[in-house]
């Protein structure tokens, strides 16, 4: 059947959300509240959304936000049995035609080495994270000409057999836009879903940092990647990087595509990615649009009274204390990625050096370190999370049961 993809909704969505933000004001105190209580009877639409957004981008409005994550942590995190589900990420290939100026794969960043795993040193990586638990493995690739959809197949299917079957394993993709046709090709060979962020939906600012790139600069194929892997029956998550345009339009437009998903596959993303630009190499970038501490962690609580049911996933780019102080049940998380590096678990040739060879800077922590620190705070994580947990759950990753606290 014919897809009815983001991209046929998109003008519509990205005028509203414009003419939302022309006229947004900073709620008060008690108009933080009213917000807070009518999210508990219904689903808040983008205007009351997009007030929310708003906290993060007034210094004067403390105690509005204060407010807002007592909500959260009241509603979404337990006295107790918290959990978060882990995913690992392996990083296969950093190759890549692609020239986004933020990333340390750019085709144009000729100091950056690279390095492209066969299977062999794949399955390597793959004991290494799974002897520490993971049972949920992200790949992840730039875009790399030599990753035909055969020879995806062949990973996943191989990452798939290393996993055995065993009861909440999956496998995750993150690549660059595919077919439909490609996405029947890899669940066949034992995907669960991928992972997109679209950078930014401000069609514009997508432009200026990506029209130097060959495959990347397709806006509208790209925006509607996850539509053709949902439609192939597979989960997706999505997500915008946050710095690269106004984040408050970036949030409102995942959650307008988040609710598109829903209103034509009957599921929604299973988590909203936040990664924020950050420095490359120790060089700061110093945007007009940077994510600041308070947008960011706002955004955070807005997808989560925007989308109950699907978590945030809290990830290196941010300080451990940072990924503590915003985290709630059913989250997802990561505190490894073998340096965002191929090869990166074992540092498989290549560079030593992590600034030299990985795609950004990252806050790496051992298992232990985590695990420990997490239990203080009546959180455990879950290695093993994929499939049929919760028979509500239409999709295929388990929802958990992210349900209020209170
Ligand atoms: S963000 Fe992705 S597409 Fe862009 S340069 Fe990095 S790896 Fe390539």
């Amino acid at each position: 059947m014919p897809i009815r993809a983001f991209s046929t909704v998109y003008k519509e969505r990205d005028e509203e959300v414009r003419h939302i933000l022309g006229g947004v004001q900073t709620p008060s105190v008690e108009r933080v509240q009213e917000l807070l209580a009518m999210s508990l009877e219904t689903s808040l639409g983008l205007p009351e959304l997009a007030e929310v957004l708003q906290l993060g981008f007034d210094q004067a409005a403390s105690e509005q936000f204060e407010t807002l994550r007592a909500f959260a942590l009241a509603n979404w995190r337990k006295p107790s049995g918290n959990r978060l589900r882990y995913v690992a990420p392996i990083y296969v290939s950093s190759y890549c035609v692609d020239t986004c100026s933020y990333c340390n794969f750019s085709a144009l960043r000729e100091a950056t080495a690279r390095k492209r795993l066969n299977v062999e040193e794949l399955r390597f990586e793959i004991d290494a994270v799974m002897s520490s638990g993971a049972r949920v493995i992200e790949l992840v690739y730039a875009t790399d000409p030599e990753f035909t959809t055969e020879l995806l197949a062949e990973y996943v299917a191989a990452t798939a057999e290393a996993l055995g079957g065993e009861e909440g394993s999956g496998v995750l993709l993150c690549t660059e836009y595919l077919t439909r046709e490609a996405y029947n090709s890899l669940k066949e060979a034992g995907l669960n879903g991928i992972i997109q962020w679209d950078e930014t939906l401000d069609r514009a600012a997508y432009a200026h940092w990506h029209d130097s790139s060959p495959h990347k600069r397709a806006f509208d194929i790209r925006m509607d990647n996850h539509d053709r892997a949902l439609a192939a029956g597979l989960e997706v998550a999505t997500g915008a990087l946050f710095g690269l345009a106004d984040l408050r339009y970036d949030a409102l437009m995942q959650i307008a595509k988040a609710r598109h998903f829903l209103a034509e596959y009957g599921r929604g993303p299973f988590v909203f990615g936040a990664p924020r630009l950050k420095p490359i190499g120790g060089h700061e970038l110093h945007l007009k649009t940077c994510a600041s501490d308070r947008a960011f962690e706002t955004a955070l609580f807005a997808y989560k009274l925007a989308a109950p049911e699907a978590g945030r996933w809290l990830q290196t780019r941010e300080a451990f204390e940072m990924n503590v102080r915003n985290m709630l049940d059913d989250d997802v998380f990561t505190y490894r990625c073998g340096d965002v590096t191929p090869g990166g678990y074992h540092q498989i040739d290549g560079s030593k050096s992590v600034l030299r060879s990985g795609q950004f800077g990252v806050n790496e922590l051992s298992r232990e370190t985590v695990e420990t620190a997490l239990a203080r705070r009546s959180f455990a994580i879950d290695y093993a999370w994929v499939t049929g947990r919760d028979a509500a759950c239409a999709g295929a990753l388990a929802c958990g049961d992210s349900q209020r606290t209170a």
